[in-house]
């Protein structure tokens, strides 16, 4: 095999496929086994996928007869648990879930299937995508493969680690207030959540409506761009996909930054919350555009101030609406009830909804439903939904003067397992620079571009665009790939 599977890119790996140079058999197989092999260190995956074998057989046998295989052909993917997968397990990471089959693939993963990727497996993340350290999970903690005492971030923590240990060749992740860019940073790698309504959330469960999206967790920003190409665009089954057309965004891919203008934001200017590491990390990557002929301006976001406060409450009371339907009917657990007959009907519901829900996602229910309450309504959710509004004008500003925003991911590195779960308002605090692009549906992405001088732990730069401009962000990133002082390092699980 001429390939070096460690490091090829997608569509290296899918040409080299269709020209017969290596099988899709045999590129799964290395995956698979490598998953195998690796994945009890690290937990990222919750279930594999042994059918993923058949998959690439067929994929060979199309090629054989001279038939067309997609832009992915043999491509092996891992799937956040998230996403509905025909004939697989999808639980969440929640013991709610646990035994639920679905009888069909959601968009995007339909979508990759179609594009000839092949799925090795199903993510482990933090219960229903809540969460920032991927300690939420009922299937137990991902270790970060960069240094296993440490969290791999979260929710789509399993991605990322998956994605740093090349368990895979790709990734998806969801993203509903940085959950595709923090656990990005934090394991190094290249994670993008696109424009709200750009990918189809048909068949993802839902967590808080309005926010959520899905996307690539890869390698390279080029891998990154191919796999945003096959997932995005209209959707029949989401309504609230855009019919604008999908670009050719890797084959656009443009590393030339002179004239490009990149916004920098005041207000996050002097926040002392930011690790020092970080804050070099961040200089260094605006020296190294300067570097090569960006244009720096300044933007004022004054909101950004109240992006955690709005998005708490916004998600929480979506997602209070939109975890009601567990209630032990309908999908995967029911407590052990000895005598159904004669059980009061809420008794059931509680019951049910007491053991399968975890702390954190109890605490979410919790929370969204009093948001919601009768006298709290408009002062809680209608007053954040309209400070939301705001937030969005204040962005159509910003970017009236620039391409792209850049910023830190999160304000600290990855910290260790243990040290933050049972503070739950520092873990929301971390999201201080994600969530306000999700309030604002804008595309944002990480790109890896510095490591923690002590412990030698991944941090990625954020780049942030203005709506349906995925390109402008791509093409920073890819700018600031190919500058990286990062380029070419590896977790030590390798
Ligand atoms: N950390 C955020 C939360 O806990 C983001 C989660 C996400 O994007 N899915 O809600």
């Amino acid at each position: 095999m001429s390939l070096d599977l460690l490091t090829a890119s997608m569509s290296e790996t899918a040409k080299a496929i269709a020209a017969k140079k290596v099988s899709a058999a045999e590129v799964t197989k290395y995956f698979y086994a490598r998953t195998e092999k690796l994945n009890p260190q690290l937990n990222a995956f919750i279930k594999l996928n042994p059918d993923c074998l058949k998959q690439a057989e067929n994929i060979d046998q199309k090629i054989a007869k001279g038939e067309n295989v997609g832009v992915l052909a043999g491509v092996p993917f891992g799937i956040k648990d998230l996403l509905c997968t025909k004939g697989i397990e999808t639980t969440a990471a929640s013991k709610m879930l646990t035994g639920f089959v679905p009888p069909y693939d959601s968009t995007v993963v339909a979508r990759l299937k179609n594009a000839g990727a092949t799925v090795v497996g199903k993510l482990n993340l933090d219960e229903f995508a809540m969460g920032s350290s991927n300690e939420s999970s009922y299937h137990g903690v991902v270790k970060n493969p960069w240094n296993p005492e440490y969290v791999p971030g979260g929710s789509s923590g399993g991605s990322a680690a998956a994605q740093a240990a090349r368990l895979v060749m790709g990734t998806i992740g969801t993203d509903t207030g940085g959950s595709i860019r923090q656990p990005s940073s934090f394991c190094g790698v290249v994670g993008i959540k696109p424009t709200y309504g750009r990918v189809s959330r048909y068949g993802i469960v839902a967590f808080a409506s309005s926010l959520d999206q899905a996307g690539p967790m890869v390698s390279t920003v080029e891998d990154a761009a191919l796999t945003l190409e096959v997932i995005a665009g209209k959707d029949e089954m989401d309504g609230t996909t855009s019919t604008r057309p999908v670009e050719a965004f890797s084959k656009n891919l443009n590393a030339d930054m002179k004239g490009k203008k990149i916004g920098i934001v005041k207000e996050y200017h002097n926040s002392e919350l930011v690790h020092p590491d970080i804050r070099k990390t961040y200089e260094q990557a605006i020296e190294t555009l300067k570097g090569l002929g960006a244009e720096f301006v300044e933007v004022s976001i004054p909101l950004t101030k109240y992006a955690v406060s709005m998005y708490y409450l916004i998600s929480a009371s979506e997602a209070s609406s939109n975890l009601a339907r567990y209630d032990g009917v309908k999908y995967g657990y029911r407590s052990d009830f000895k005598d159904l007959a004669g059980l009061p009907l809420d008794e059931f519901y509680a019951q049910t909804r007491a053991e399968g829900f975890g702390k954190e996602v109890k605490r979410r229910i919790i929370l969204g439903t009093f948001c919601l309450s009768s006298g709290y309504f408009d002062a809680f959710y209608g007053k954040a939904c309209q400070v939301r509004r705001l937030l969005r004008n204040q962005y159509d500003e910003a970017f009236a003067k620039c391409d792209a925003i850049i910023s830190p991911v999160s304000t600290t590195p990855s910290f260790k397992i243990g040290t933050r779960v049972y503070d739950p308002l520092k873990m929301y605090l971390n999201d201080i620079f994600t969530t306000s692009t999700n309030l604002a549906g804008l595309p944002g992405m990480s790109v890896p571009f510095g490591l923690t001088s002590e412990d030698s732990l991944p941090i990625g730069i954020q780049l942030t665009g203005h709506h349906f401009q995925e390109q402008k962000i791509l093409d920073v990133a890819y700018a600031l790939e190919k500058h990286s002082p990062v380029k070419g390092k590896v977790p030590h699980v390798y």
